[in-house]
């Protein structure tokens, strides 16, 4: 058993002696990490395996890749990243040179989900590390294989003084939450996002809360449907539908409904066959409770596609559900599964009343040729993040920052963003002492005018 307060205290000493402040050290860990898990790809890809039959093309696609990635770009970046930025000084500043510093947070908890793992743990550690932090990772209890093959990739490259991966469930992660943290990243269920949020509270710790949601994909009539049932086919049936940014629900112009229902059908039939359990490129559900959780959602449901489950095998399969209600099981939580509802719209306002039905939400999607149509939906609605045209691409740019808004999350992260994320924006005021001009000083009398001018220069 792992002895959560005194690994902290541990990791408390080391921050303190100041030794992740040098970035030639954060650099060699960073590396030596790299190098662990360049030699363990093949272990990582047969661990995702066992844990849901993760095909080994999409734990590179969406795993591995985006991890390495990571990797590469905070090796390259991370001595620019860290370069205190000199910026021009104010009126009240003059004469000074004006900096920021990026600031390790101290000792930080990071609390991973089940659906991608490996990348949810690793790369929110890198950054972590990279701006010069400890780390206390919790993987997921539900992905016993990869959560023990990334303990054991932690253990052999970083000291436990700097980082250690504690596996255990919800008494383990109540354990951790319960401590006094210097930052706290969440990626997981709105539910325990609160939970999360409220121990982060008494501390007055900051978050980073990765949530959910239902995320809605739009369809307007410009549209070549076959391309957008293809695309659809991918981004939603990728993980089995097990994506926090997947498209919960389609909603499409209602008279192109039923010509893209057969598209689609066509799709999932040529990526998965008739008989998607058979398929070595369609992944399992994590387990039991959300195979019966998400046959329960189907039970009022309208199925005209797909509907299999086997239960004791977490198999469900590719699922088109028709026109549910607002009320109805399906429409009423994040669905996480390969089940996918197809509302239909035929006026703005139809739209407003579904999307607005729902807290904001993590992603939005819209396929359309229209360019006023897509600037307006985008502008109008409130979400994280969200593609054009396709679906879940936008995770894939480090460039573009990755998070919630309102009930979907709190914060950001994705390459640069991500060490931003981690180090606290000090801002230093170095004053020059060749001058020390009177007008700040008492008594006031006549210099206001001075004052006013000076102002007019600076602003
Ligand atoms: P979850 O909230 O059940 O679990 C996430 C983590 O929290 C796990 O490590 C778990 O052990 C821990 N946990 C569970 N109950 C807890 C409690 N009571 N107190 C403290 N910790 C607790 O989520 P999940 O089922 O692993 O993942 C699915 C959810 O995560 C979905 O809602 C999905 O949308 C969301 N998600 C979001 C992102 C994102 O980047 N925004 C990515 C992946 C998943």
């Amino acid at each position: 058993m792992n002895n959560i307060p005194e690994i902290l205290s541990k990791q408390r000493a080391f921050f303190k002696s100041q030794k992740t402040k040098d970035v030639s050290y954060r650099l060699s860990l960073l590396k030596t990490l790299k190098q662990e898990i360049v030699s363990n790809e093949q272990a990582i890809y047969s661990a995702l395996k066992k844990d849901f039959r993760k095909p080994e093309f999409e734990t590179f696609i969406s795993e591995y890749g985006l991890v390495i990635s990571e990797l590469n770009l905070a090796i390259k970046n991370l001595k620019k990243w860290t370069k205190p930025k000199r910026v021009k000084s104010s009126m009240l500043t003059f004469p000074s040179r004006d900096y920021i510093y990026k600031e390790p947070y101290g000792n930080i908890l990071i609390i991973a989900p089940w659906n991608y793992p490996f990348l949810l743990a690793i790369e929110p550690l890198i950054m972590a590390i990279a701006a010069g932090n400890t780390a206390i990772l919790k993987p997921s209890e539900l992905t016993k294989h990869t959560s023990q093959l990334i303990t054991d990739i932690i253990q052999k490259t970083c000291p436990e003084t700097v980082a250690i991966s504690i596996e255990g469930g919800v008494e383990t992660a109540t354990e951790l939450l319960a401590q006094k943290w210097d930052y706290i990243f969440f990626t997981g269920s709105v539910s325990v996002g609160k939970i999360v949020a409220q121990a982060a509270a008494k501390y007055m710790t900051p978050v980073t809360l990765e949530l959910g949601g239902k995320s809605p994909c739009i369809i307007d009539e410009t549209v070549d449907l076959k391309l957008v049932a293809r695309r659809i086919s991918w981004g939603k049936f990728l993980n089995a539908g097990q994506t926090c940014i997947a498209a919960d629900y389609i909603i499409i112009k209602s008279n192109i409904k039923e010509p893209f229902i057969e598209a689609l059908k066509t799709e999932i039939i040529k990526r998965y066959g008739v008989n998607p359990k058979e398929s070595p490129d369609f992944p399992r559900i994590i387990n039991k409770k959300n195979v019966l959780r998400l046959a329960d959602m189907l039970e009022d449901s309208q199925v005209i596609f797909g509907g299999h489950i086997d239960v004791e095998t977490c198999y469900i399969a590719p699922t088109l559900v028709d026109n549910p209600n607002l009320d109805s099981k399906i429409m009423s939580d994040e669905i996480f599964g390969p089940i996918l509802p197809i509302l239909t719209y035929d006026t703005e306002q139809n739209l407003e009343h579904i999307i607005w039905n729902y807290d904001k939400p993590l992603a939005l999607y819209v396929f359309s040729n229209n360019d006023a149509f897509i600037k307006q939906t985008i502008k109008k609605y409130s979400f994280g993040g969200g593609v054009i045209n396709d679906l879940l691409i936008h995770f894939g740019n480090h460039r573009l920052p990755f998070g919630g808004v309102g009930a979907s999350g709190l914060g950001a992260y994705h390459g640069k963003t991500g060490f931003d994320t981690f180090s606290h924006n000090k801002g230093i005021s170095k004053r020059g002492n060749w001058t020390d001009p009177g007008v700040r000083y008492a008594p006031y009398k006549g210099k206001l005018a001075l004052l006013k001018k000076m102002f007019k220069y600076f602003s």
